[in-house]
């Protein structure tokens, strides 16, 4: 089974209210009127430039996965597995060979008896990772840095506005279609995680090889493994096997994004 879903067929409408109070604009606002007026003549446009498209993809756990989410943590935690299993070179070499990146990109199945059984039952974290890649291509973030170019900061600020809404609404479809194909592949979210908090920004780099949308859909990182287009969303699952865990929402009570406006929509 190709280890890739793609999701393109995206039809929303963005919530006027959400992007208000990103904006900080109320009815009471003095601006409010002329703001209103503006959210409606932009919206052809925005509709008619946003390149809406998602990605599933995902692999089985393995040592590399580990060493590449926190370092420090592998270290300690691979001695003390080792010295607990009794892990024999041999072993390590099989589990090496079954973890090369060689295996990013080729159809895998977190189902089927690889090495990483092993890592799992040694009390890896996770038996495999699901990445998430969301994107509204480059036209309408290019737009609103032209705004703002020209001094039009109310244009550049709503058309940012309305971006990330849609890039949040996108979620609840691919959240259902996610649900579908965790049940095709014998797999349940045992956790959602996004960086930097709970992985490396440079991370980002094997969510981008894994996905292989770089070049597909003109995508890349900067020096500081931010995405481009900048909006761009990237969630990393920890997969389980117990396919009724579901824990794939947004967990706004351990999230350190204080100021976050989405808070309330979820
Ligand atoms: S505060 Fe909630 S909605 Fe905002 S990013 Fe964090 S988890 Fe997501």
């Amino acid at each position: 089974m190709e280890n890739k879903y793609f999701i393109e067929d995206f039809h929303i409408d963005v919530n006027r209210d959400t992007v208000f109070n990103m904006l900080d604009c109320f009815e009471d606002s003095p601006v409010y009127e002329e703001v209103c007026d503006a959210f409606e003549e932009r919206k052809p446009w925005f509709y008619a430039h946003v390149r809406p498209r998602a990605v599933l993809a995902w692999e089985p756990w393995s040592k590399t996965l580990r060493q590449e989410l926190d370092a420090d943590a592998d270290t300690a935690a691979d001695r003390k597995e080792a010295a607990a299993a009794g892990r024999t070179e041999a072993a390590d070499a099989t589990a090496g060979q079954t973890e090369d990146d060689a295996a990013v990109g080729r159809a895998v199945d977190c189902g089927a008896e690889t090495g990483a059984e092993a890592d799992v039952a040694a009390g890896a974290p996770f038996a495999g990772l699901m990445y998430l890649l969301m994107t509204l291509g480059p036209e309408v973030e290019a737009e609103s840095g032209r705004c703002f170019a020209t001094g039009d900061y109310l244009e550049g600020m709503l058309l940012d506005a309305m971006a990330d809404d849609y890039l949040f609404q996108m979620e609840d479809k691919v959240s259902e279609e996610m649900r579908l194909l965790c049940g095709r592949i014998g797999m349940g979210i045992q956790k959602r995680m996004e960086a930097p908090q709970d992985f490396p920004m440079a991370f980002h780099r094997r969510v981008l090889q894994v996905c292989g949308v770089a070049s597909l859909w003109d995508m890349s990182l900067s020096s500081g493994d931010m995405f481009a287009p900048v909006k761009t969303s990237c969630v990393v699952f920890g997969l389980t096997k117990d396919v009724h865990i579901f824990r794939a929402q947004h967990d706004c009570s351990h999230c350190p994004a204080v100021n976050c406006k989405m808070r309330a929509a979820v």
